[in-house]
């Protein structure tokens, strides 16, 4: 049997960061930026206001106090709006609102709280510094600063930022478009009537869920039954405009295995027995310069493989450095064992360890393949060794933690030394 590392590992090399375009900022955002990004313009673009007031010269105002008010004509009205203001004379004011332009001549903006709020002329009672309540150009962003690294992931912030900067359409590699396509002819879409011997597909579902977690967009292609001709059809239908095909189902030994005959046919999708549990039957290849991952159909399988090896291929397509799940040292809470040869990922849910102590591992139920429903309460994937035998509670194991990154650091963190607190975050 191949070892999940070294299925991975082939996998991580038979993938790579899809080609970068220029993409506008809604689509690029949650892509990865393929290029350093310099500023072609200053933030911000010209001196302006930090605050609504009055924009005077400073020493005008120099002697100005509660006891001996400083009253000067206020000679026009800047809003934050296009134009060119007209300088300001000394010994006058004018009213200017906060993001307008600085006009020339004056070197301070005094805050309306200052002062009476007069349009016809103001008195100030508190002396300002010069240069009090001014936003210098560039003072943010100077042009010719990098801004944005290669392989910076660009959220709300960074996409913020590249509007800022008049960048329509940063250059990243794009989101890898995946095709998911469940196979059986037992599967009824979700919402039919089912019939014997019928069931729900819930892998194509949950693979697409899982799929659009890891930044791609999805095509979710339900319930191809058990024919190679339908398969090998649908199959070569989905390549065109797809990055990566994913299917369940059909990979195992059994008569009506259509994936495997159809691909091992093909020749360039390996089917291959690993040593984990679930998910020991598994095929990946690459057809056509398109990567294809063939998941076995058990939903627990589907889902765990998918974590294992598609999230990671997934993320590295996205150009993101960090392609795995965060992991932690946690204890067991019961005894446990790994299958004979094979490493396990048992479904578990964390729990505080308390005060300076790992989490504990709970099981969250049945660990059948089948047994979608302890999957959906875990927030964990306890991992097993293969060669461990039985573990005693209060062993410590590794897990993969599955939960939202933060939320969980932020749930467990607290109880965790800091050389245990190994989460990734973001890129
Ligand atoms: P297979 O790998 O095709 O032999 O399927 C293994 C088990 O997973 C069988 O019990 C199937 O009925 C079940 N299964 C396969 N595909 C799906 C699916 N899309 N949704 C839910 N269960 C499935
Ligand atoms: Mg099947």
């Amino acid at each position: 049997m191949k070892s999940v590392d070294a299925h991975l590992a082939d996998i991580l090399a038979a993938v790579g960061p899809l080609p970068p375009r220029p993409l506008p900022l809604g689509s690029a955002h949650g892509c990865v930026l393929a290029a350093d990004l310099h500023a072609t313009t200053a933030l911000p673009g010209f001196d302006n206001s930090a605050m609504d007031g009055y924009a005077l010269h400073a020493a005008d105002v120099a002697g100005a106090g509660p006891d001996h008010p400083v009253t000067l004509p206020v000679t026009g009205d800047i809003p934050a709006a296009p134009g060119t203001p007209a300088p300001v004379a000394p010994g006058t004011a004018v009213r200017i609102m906060t993001g307008a332009p600085l006009p020339p001549g004056a070197d301070t903006v005094v805050q309306i709280e200052w002062t009476d709020g007069r349009m016809d002329q103001v008195t100030v009672a508190r002396a300002p510094v010069p240069g009090q309540n001014i936003r210098r150009a560039g003072e943010d962003v100077a042009v010719g600063d990098l801004v944005l690294p290669a392989g910076r992931l660009l959220g709300a912030a960074q996409i913020g930022l590249l509007a800022a900067l008049n960048v329509a359409a940063p250059t990243v590699h794009p989101r890898p478009r995946v095709a998911v396509l469940s196979t059986g002819s037992e599967l009824v879409e979700v919402g039919g009537t089912l019939g014997p011997g019928q069931i729900v597909d819930s892998n194509s579902h949950a693979v697409a869920a899982a799929a659009r977690e890891a930044g791609a967009r999805v095509r979710r292609l339900a319930g191809v039954p058990d024919s190679p001709d339908a398969f090998a059809a649908l199959l070569g239908d989905v390549r065109t405009d797809t990055d990566a095909v994913i299917t369940t189902g059909g990979v195992s030994v059994g008569a009506f295995d259509v994936v495997k005959q159809v691909l091992a046919a093909a020749g360039t999708v390996r089917f291959e027995r690993l040593a984990m549990r679930p998910g020991m039957p598994q095929g990946f290849g690459v057809l056509d310069g398109v990567p294809v991952f063939t998941l076995p159909g058990n939903p627990v399988s589907a889902l765990v493989s998918f974590e294992l090896f598609v999230r990671p291929a997934l993320r590295r397509m996205r150009g993101l450095a960090s392609v795995h799940r965060p992991t932690l040292v946690v204890t067991t809470a019961q005894p446990v064992r790994a299958a004979a040869g094979r490493r396990s990922y048992l479904r578990v849910r964390l729990a505080d360890g308390g005060e300076g102590r790992p989490p504990v591992a709970h099981l969250t139920g049945g660990q059948g393949a089948h047994q979608l429903s302890a999957l959906a309460a875990a927030d964990a994937l306890l991992i097993v060794p293969a060669d461990g035998g039985e573990v005693p509670a209060g062993r410590e194991l590794t897990a993969l933690l599955l939960d939202d990154e933060v939320t969980a650091a932020g749930r467990l963190g607290g109880a965790l030394p800091a050389d245990r607190r190994r989460v990734e975050v973001g890129g």
